[in-house]
């Protein structure tokens, strides 16, 4: 589709596709807005890591949204560390939550009576492959420089691979059952967030309000701080300082608040929601909210100057762009 791209403002043949709420997270609403090559920048460093977020990722599994892959993620797939009664050990949990121990690189070395020792440790569910491993390990040893020094024959080099095999086989496995906490640390970042907020907003502003917001000093300065997200080390930024330059707040204005409510049947965290007003986008993804103002930030948007409602439901419900009296279903 030929036209101007919001972002580049390039005009080309080849406008794409562009999710105002990210698919992944369940938006369906498209447009033709941007260039490819924007496109694709925009879905690397904006949503990208907004999709990411641990809490986004845990709203995804609770409402079962798949992503573009057919996955749905794995909110603790992070390694975690087990302090069991033989020290510390790795753990990652599968798919479907089971733990199991993470594989660490075995170590060998030789003891003072002139022996090979070793530790290894693997989930008792690969138990079968510890044989395998284990001649593999000991015969690499045996290669190295330190192996070399023992001055082994090839069949005191097999019986002490034998040996070792025989007593990993005889070792009972220490604990079947996690029994102490799974320690990690989870990080949200805001940035991704708020970053996310803002292409959003940018881009229902410009398909609402056309060239004359794209030109307009507001236009440029969020398209700005979209352009500039776009590569390996932002410049930094201060939240603070730019949500005021911005106009961004954290909080949905009170009587949106109780709209947005209306709209979604008292639950906001299934939806992502845009309301426009003249001067305004009000913006609430999975129960998260920003509101942008062109002007004053106390003239907080009503209900009656809405232009329009963006919608988009991630567990089937109304989807769509609609006018107000659309959804309050007067029928006019
Ligand atoms: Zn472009």
């Amino acid at each position: 589709m030929y036209g101007q791209c919001i972002l580049c403002l390039e005009s080309t043949e080849l406008l794409t596709e562009e999710h105002i709420f990210p698919e992944a997270v369940g938006g369906n609403i498209a447009k033709y807005v941007l260039c490819k090559p924007c496109n694709d920048e925009l879905g690397r460093w904006v949503d990208a890591p907004y999709v990411d977020q641990k809490h986004i990722q845990l709203a995804r599994v609770a409402y079962k949204i798949k992503g573009k892959t057919g996955n749905i993620p794995q909110p603790f797939s992070e390694t975690y560390s087990l302090n069991g009664s033989d020290g510390q050990l790795k753990i990652k949990l599968d798919k479907d939550f089971t733990p199991r121990v993470v594989p660490q690189a075995p170590k060998v070395w030789v003891t003072e009576g002139g022996e090979v020792g070793f530790s290894l440790s693997r989930d008792v569910k690969d138990r079968k492959d510890i044989p395998k491993i284990i001649r593999t390990v000991l015969s690499r040893f045996f290669k190295s420089e330190e192996g070399k020094r023992l001055g082994w024959s090839d069949e005191q080099k097999e019986n002490a691979i034998q040996r070792a095999i025989d007593g990993a086989t005889r070792v009972e496995p220490r604990s079947e059952q996690i029994k102490s906490p799974l320690g990690g640390r989870w990080t949200i970042e805001l940035k991704a967030l708020f970053a996310e907020h803002i292409k959003v907003i940018y881009e229902i502003r410009c398909l609402e309000f056309g060239a004359p917001y794209i030109n307009s000093p507001s236009g440029g300065r969020l398209r700005a701080f979209l352009r500039a997200q776009c590569c390996d080390e932002p410049e930094p930024w201060d939240l603070k300082d730019m949500a005021k330059h911005l106009n961004v707040a954290p909080q949905i204005p009170k009587d949106l608040d109780g709209f947005i409510k209306y709209l979604t049947n008292g639950n906001p965290h299934t939806h992502h929601i845009a309301v426009v007003t003249p001067a305004s986008v009000v913006c609430s993804m999975l129960g998260m909210g920003a509101v942008f103002h062109d002007g004053d930030l106390d003239q907080a948007p009503g209900v009656a100057d809405i232009v329009k409602v963006y919608i988009s439901s991630v567990t089937g419900g109304k989807s769509g762009i609609f006018c107000l009296h659309e959804l309050l279903g007067d029928g006019q």
